[in-house]
């Protein structure tokens, strides 16, 4: 949504050679690379039309684009409600859903710590304490109001802010994937700089192979493999943006919520699966904010998503149905004990 994002985290589809040639194009938006490949024959203004919805939820969810409602929400803040768009108003309803269900470690309203820590932007840089502990002080999340039969949303205190960084490629893919239906197309991957949906099965009518970014090498190497159909795959990892300070320590983009620093405990990476993406992509940020073992429960308890938790030390921890669905082929990694 905002800086430019490295190369997508799960690189690798690999498609069939049968049937329609698949036809791919690519464009950047909501601030990384996002790449569209269809199976089924559709005429040429299909693919615009998906990258036309997807810009127009850029320009109703970035934070970046002054005129988009998230911007007025946050330049209204402690001041006004402000009329949203229905679908940004859901979306930042499922986001306090999220908030409230892994207990604040996801948090919607982590605006004011995503801007001060700038990263992924060139003034990236560690702030100091005085300041982390300012805007801890402005991430209260209860105190985003949502009034569903206006439509609006107001922050109740100065200076908060909302951040969809952490929710709305999934949102996004979401919708291309309904557009897609909407024009009659059954096969598909949707690729939003590494939030993967996949739609139908492969031509020939196997499940789809997903590639799995091996969190410590360099883009395009896997860690393992999910065989999957009409699902979306998303990773959240320390590797996706970060900067090196001065004192050679790297700071990812995923910020602990009590600390105010980005998240340390231990966690490289989790992918999360789940038919919808927006809830897959919130809940990887969620699961990898609350480490192993709590984000392992949590994920136990979320009905239709399965994950994988990868550590620094190169174990592994999954949920069953991950176990069922994920093919580990770097054999430098292990599962660990249950
Ligand atoms: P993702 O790449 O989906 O894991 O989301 C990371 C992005 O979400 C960051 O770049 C921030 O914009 C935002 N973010 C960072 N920390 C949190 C957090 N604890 N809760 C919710 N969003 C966050
Ligand atoms: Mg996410």
């Amino acid at each position: 949504m905002k800086a430019a994002l490295p190369l997508a985290c799960i690189l690798a589809l690999f498609s069939c050679a049968e049937g329609e040639a698949p036809r791919t194009r690519t464009e950047f938006l909501l601030g990384t690379v996002c790449s569209l490949t269809l199976y089924d024959k559709a005429p040429a203004e299909t693919a615009s039309r998906v990258f036309d919805r997807i810009r127009q939820i850029e320009e109703r969810m970035s934070v970046t684009i002054p005129t988009s409602d998230i911007a007025r929400v946050n330049a209204a803040a402690g001041t006004e409600a402000v009329v949203v768009a229905r679908e940004t108003f859901e979306v930042v309803e499922a986001g306090l859903e999220f908030s409230r269900s892994s207990g604040g470690a996801f948090n919607i309203a982590v605006g004011p710590l995503v801007t001060l820590w700038g990263i992924g932007t060139e003034r990236a840089a560690v702030p100091p304490q005085e300041a982390i502990d300012a805007a801890l002080g402005c991430i209260d999340f209860t105190k985003v109001q949502t009034d569903s039969s206006r439509g609006t949303l107001f922050l109740r205190e100065k200076d908060m802010a909302l951040d969809l960084g952490a929710i709305a490629k999934g949102y996004a893919a979401d919708q291309a994937a309904e557009t897609l239906a909407a024009a009659g197309i059954g096969r598909a991957i949707i690729d939003l700089g590494g939030n993967i949906l996949v739609m139908g099965t492969r031509p020939g009518g196997e499940p789809w192979r997903i590639g799995v970014q091996n969190p410590l090498a360099t883009r395009g190497h896997f860690l393992g493999i999910i065989t999957a159909s009409d699902t979306s795959v998303v990773s959240s990892g320390a590797y996706e943006r970060f900067f090196t300070a001065l004192d050679g320590q790297r700071y990812h983009h995923i910020l602990d919520t009590v600390t105010g620093r980005p998240v340390r405990n231990g966690l490289c990476q989790v992918t999360v699966m789940a038919k919808c993406s927006r809830d897959a992509d919130a809940l990887s940020t969620a699961l990898f904010a609350l480490g192993v073992p709590a984000g392992l429960d949590l994920s136990e308890k979320t009905p239709g998503a399965e994950a994988l938790f990868v550590t620094e030390d190169k174990l592994l921890y999954a949920t069953s149905g991950m176990r069922e669905s994920f093919r580990l082929t770097d054999t430098t990694y292990r599962f660990g004990p249950p």
